[in-house]
């Protein structure tokens, strides 16, 4: 990402949300973006997870140039690099695991019988084998979020990119998905996570600050020592 800025016009005021991001986020990166209310996080994930181009300023994903895309291009990229876990799961609550995970590959128009086999793998990844006939409504908010990281997984993207993910959950909760994302990024995942909780930010492997549009410093936390 270069000179990214990201300008809204409402009416007569403009807000410059974005002021300039210089960012590269290599593969198997395992990347924290905080920052507090209001600094840009969230017109960054918008961004960084194609849901949005910037006003100025270019983004290359996977190596394609992204920041002009239309609509949808945009949509298609999505699908095939891009794994959403969101703080409030999004899952459908009339689908089982099963069919929630089923559906980026039904929208990538893979066949039923490989949809199945790659959603039983990917729930299985993240310890939820026993639980694919569940519904949403029958599995606590850890197990819920777990079926957020298997939808994000199954369709094999470039970048997992979690929005608050463990602001939904308990304590508990929010140590299973962080080890979730840790054994991810071991076996090569790249993940980005927006968060506003320290102690979330700190378990990525590199955490950059976001004020008022700017990203502030970039801290390599002391790899192993810290995730161990
Ligand atoms: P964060 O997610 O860190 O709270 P946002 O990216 O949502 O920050 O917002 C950054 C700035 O842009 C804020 O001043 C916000 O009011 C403004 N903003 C965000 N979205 C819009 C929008 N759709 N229209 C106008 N202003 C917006
Ligand atoms: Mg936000």
């Amino acid at each position: 990402m270069n000179g990214v800025r990201k300008t809204y016009s409402t009416g007569v005021v403009e807000v410059e949300a974005l002021r300039g991001i210089d960012l590269a986020i290599e593969a198997g990166e395992y990347l924290a973006i905080m920052g507090p209310s209001g600094s840009g996080k969230s017109t960054l994930m918008h961004i960084i997870g194609c849901l949005d181009v910037p006003t100025a300023g270019t983004y290359e994903l996977d190596g394609t140039d992204v920041s002009k895309m239309s609509e949808k291009q945009l949509a298609e990229i999505r699908n095939r690099k891009i794994g959403f876990v969101f703080q409030q799961f999004n899952l459908l609550p009339a689908l089982t695991a099963l069919r929630n995970v089923e559906l980026p590959l039904v929208y990538a128009g893979v066949p039923a019988p490989e949809r199945r086999e790659r959603a039983l793998a990917a729930l299985a990844r993240v310890g939820l084998a026993q639980r694919v006939q569940h519904r949403p409504g029958e599995l606590s908010g850890g197990q819920q979020q777990r079926v957020s990281v298997a939808r994000a997984l199954v369709t094999d993207p470039a970048l997992i990119l979690a929005d608050e993910p463990t602001g939904a959950l308990d304590s508990r909760s929010t140590s299973e998905i962080l080890e979730l994302f840790e054994e991810l990024n071991d076996s090569g995942r790249t993940i980005v996570v927006i968060t506003h909780e320290p102690d979330v930010g700190e378990r990525a492997k590199h955490l950059v600050h976001i004020y008022d549009g700017l990203l502030r410093e970039s801290v390599p936390v002391e790899a192993a020592g810290a995730r161990r």
